[in-house]
């Protein structure tokens, strides 16, 4: 439980060198808000103003400005009080009112389901960032808070939100570089969803403490040993991992936590660029690093800004510690993202070409989706953690996690993707629906035509690239029924001058047509399939797609006892469903 007091104490402190002006209307619009949200409590049972005066602090945490700070401590007062717009416009002018206007917005949902919410709040707060970046700011200091405090409302309900805080909002903040909100949401979401695993790593973290720090302290002797002649200026932070990124990697690799080698991670933090690259080679001339590990996010910055180097080094036999190594004000921008480059330049407002992503929201939107179909296309293409692949020039292409070459040629140009023949990753050929690693350099071999396949659709993982393979088969398909009509009209007038041109129609009519039984792949009609002759399903029975190389989808009974001979098949099955 908060105290008042104490909170409004704080508050007066950290505003303590703003100007005077500002700290007046910061400590008037607390005063305005208590009066508004009198009578009102939170769930917890405390005063309601407590609420807004964390939010206010949260936002000063992120190097908020004066307006987002008044902003943040009046941003449920439209909502929840009789106040309206206009008069916040009236005293504290139009900037504060349309920040608060945009909190406002984002907060009222009207969504009959999750996936519809989901999209809905993404919307929303798309278009409120397109306007001004600084209402989602004050949006996740909102969020934090409420996570902060989640644990005094219902259950169903600690659930859903805790839910939509990793679906949705951490996410979000990692978009847009602000690394600390992003881990701090994911932690308080794991609390809430699994308090024993939580305890689990919090327990074990605070008892190998010690140990930690005497690790630490070492690194530190030695670093500075090999660096005090140089004269180069540095510091060391250090500190656990966030306990949400631990989970993740017990959940992945099914370990204890006392088998995850890299609990805790070590930060040097210099002056120059010259000088992170001078570090990152005593780093390595002092410890053996663990290949596969270094990134440099320096010459190639994540598309959220993120700039870093990292690596990971074995300091003693089984004992790895990665180290990132960065400027000072890399740093600032990797834990507050828009907000520390916002805080240093004078236009707060990013644009959409800054934004690759935004961009493809975008296009998401002018694309007339369904609630459903835009939810899954952002969770999976925007909002899922993202590798980052290079072009064989050293371009940097991100792409979420799981993706395979065809994503890649896809990404690179639509007809790079539909010319794609094979792929190779850092050298040797791979196949196409590899999975590509982290930083993998790959090179994406093109024919001269168009060489779309219906089993890419099995390979891909982005959306993009599924609705771009999507859209070439479809085309096929009409071309090919255009060639059946024309082929009629040529029987019809006899028309044998080349007759072999004609056979060679009549053979490709009859692999593209399809049964007369409609069946669904993927929720997609009108694809190219057959029935296996072995099993020859009907409908009623249950049934099961197997994408063969250059045969379309091959549909068995789900039991046919010739799918266990299939080779592969376990790669190669799709879900099909008959259609009414
Ligand atoms: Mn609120």
């Amino acid at each position: 439980m908060q105290n008042k007091e104490k909170l409004l104490e704080q508050l007066k402190t950290s505003i303590i060198n703003f100007e005077p002006k500002d700290k007046e209307t910061i400590l008037n619009a607390v005063k305005f808000a208590e009066k508004c949200h009198k009578d009102q409590l939170r769930a917890s049972g405390e005063e309601y103003i407590i609420h807004p005066i964390s939010v206010a602090l949260n936002l000063i945490n992120m190097r908020a400005d004066a307006e987002m700070i008044i902003a943040g401590i009046l941003h449920d007062v439209v909502e929840d009080s009789p106040v309206t717009y206009e008069e916040i416009t009236k005293i504290y002018g139009e900037k504060i009112a349309n920040l608060v206007d945009g909190v406002t917005k984002i907060s009222k949902l009207k969504a009959s389901n999750k996936s519809e919410q989901n999209a809905e709040t993404i919307r929303k707060m798309l278009f409120a960032m397109i306007k001004d970046i600084r209402v989602i700011i004050i949006k996740f200091a909102d969020k934090l808070h409420n996570m902060q405090t989640l644990e005094y409302l219902p259950k169903e309900k600690i659930k859903r939100i805790a839910n939509e805080t990793l679906d949705i909002y951490a996410p979000l903040a990692g978009r847009i570089g602000m690394g600390v909100i992003k881990n701090e949401l994911e932690n308080l979401a794991l609390k809430s969803l699994k308090p024993d695993i939580y305890d689990i790593i919090d327990d074990y973290i605070v008892k190998n403490e010690m140990n930690i720090e005497t690790t630490l302290d070492e690194i530190t002797k030695i670093i500075k040993c090999k660096l005090g002649k140089k004269e180069i200026p540095f510091a060391i932070k250090s500190r656990p991992k966030h306990y949400y990124s631990i989970y993740k990697k017990m959940r992945k690799y099914d370990k204890k936590i006392d088998e995850i080698f890299d609990l805790f991670g070590v930060r040097i933090i210099t002056d120059t660029i010259d000088n992170c690259y001078f570090i990152f080679g005593i780093v390595h001339s002092i410890w053996m690093p663990i290949p596969g590990r270094f990134k440099d996010y320096i010459s190639s910055p994540k598309h959220n800004g993120y700039r870093s180097l990292h690596t990971t080094v074995l300091v003693e036999k089984r004992k790895a510690v990665e180290i990132q190594i960065r400027t000072e004000e890399m740093d600032k921008v990797n834990e507050y993202g828009v907000a520390a480059h916002w805080f240093y330049k004078e236009d707060s407002t990013p644009k959409v070409e800054d934004f690759d992503w935004l961009k493809n929201l975008m296009e998401f939107n002018k694309e007339g989706l369904s609630w459903e179909d835009y939810y899954n296309a952002i969770r999976d293409d925007i909002l899922k953690e993202e590798i980052y692949i290079f072009t064989p020039k050293g371009d940097i292409i991100e792409l979420p996690k799981g993706s395979t070459p065809l994503d890649f040629a896809f990404k690179i140009h639509t007809d790079v993707g539909y010319r794609c023949k094979g792929a190779k990753a850092n050298g040797n050929i791979i196949s196409l629906n590899t999975e590509l690693n982290n930083g993998d350099v790959v090179d994406i071999l093109t024919g001269a035509k168009p060489n779309v396949k219906l089993s890419w659709l099995a390979y891909v993982k982005t959306n993009h690239a599924k609705r771009k393979i999507k859209y070439a088969l479809s085309q096929i398909n009409q071309e090919s029924q255009f060639a059946k009509k024309k082929e009629t009209k040529e029987e019809l007038k006899e028309d044998n001058k080349d007759k072999n041109i004609t056979i060679e129609k009549k053979t490709q009519i009859k692999k593209v047509k399809s049964p007369k039984i409609a069946v669904e792949i993927n929720g997609e009609k009108n694809l190219l399939f057959n029935f296996a002759k072995c099993c020859n399903p009907s409908p009623k029975d249950d049934i099961i797609g197997f994408v063969s190389r250059g045969r379309g989808i091959i549909i068995h009974k789900a039991d046919c006892k010739s799918l266990k001979n299939i080779k592969d098949f376990e790669n190669r099955k799709i879900e099909v469903n008959w259609t009414e």
